[in-house]
């Protein structure tokens, strides 16, 4: 077997401790593998070992890749999410070659997101990504003006609103990372009360994914437990 179906196997048996621990259900917890920096080999073999969900940063790699990948593994049915820093000048191609969007974190590009996203292929998922620890480096929407960016968005007719992301502050402090997802969860069940149909819940990554898993996170974003560690921010196989 090859180290990176090792690796999504071992993972895949994390995620099901971590969940069945705190008594979720099986099967609750997706796996987002974050292929960021590695080329469409490495996603190749994550591919033949099962995984189907990928997240990508960086536009331009992205879209080399999930052209690559149709060569490569023409019929399989993969979902692509994009997860990194969003220009508002570059949404039209992430409408037209991406299934999820993570890091929505304003109205404007929502909209552009929406008027943008071909018919043909369904309304687009997204989710609003939540600035939770207050860190002026971070982007995201601070929790005061998610409410009614949440509810505008919801009316977006290109876009399927599903859930909030969040990247916490990164600390080893087990209740520090507790008290940052639940504060995700808190604002996920307030939009909810609003009446907003949201199921999903992005966040977890490879030093925080039990909390994550425990404050009720539905994706965990994965990437160096399963295709090493990154050295540089370039492309490779
Ligand atoms: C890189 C990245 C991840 C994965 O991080 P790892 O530490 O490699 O697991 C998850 N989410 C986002 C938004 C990222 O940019």
């Amino acid at each position: 077997m090859s180290s990176i179906a090792t690796n999504l196997q071992e993972l895949q048996q994390r995620i099901a401790i971590a969940t069945e621990q705190v008594r979720r259900p099986r099967g609750a917890v997706q796996l987002l593998a974050v292929s960021k920096t590695f080329g469409p080999q490495a996603v190749l073999e994550a591919v033949q070992a099962g995984q189907l969900a990928f997240g990508e940063n960086y536009l331009q790699e992205a879209l080399d890749k999930i052209d690559a990948l149709q060569a490569l593994a023409p019929g399989a049915a993969l979902q692509w999410h994009f997860i990194g820093p969003i220009q508002s000048n570059k949404t039209r191609p992430i409408a037209e070659h991406f299934d999820w969007v993570h890091s929505v974190d304003r109205e404007k590009v929502a909209r552009r997101l929406s008027e943008q996203r071909p018919p043909a292929l369904g309304p687009l998922n997204i989710c609003l990504q939540v600035n939770i620890s207050g860190e002026a480096s971070k982007s995201g929407l601070s929790p005061a003006e998610l409410p009614q960016v949440a509810a505008q968005v919801a009316q977006l007719p290109g876009l399927r609103l599903r859930g909030l992301m969040a990247i916490p502050e990164a600390t080893d402090d087990l209740a520090r990372q507790h008290a940052a997802f639940g504060a995700v969860r808190a604002l996920y069940d307030r939009c909810r009360a609003d009446g907003l149909a949201l199921d999903t819940l992005s966040m977890g990554m490879s030093a925080d994914m039990p909390a994550a898993i425990a404050e009720g996170a539905t994706i965990v974003r994965i990437g160096s437990a399963i295709f090493g560690h990154r050295s540089t921010q370039t492309t490779r196989s």
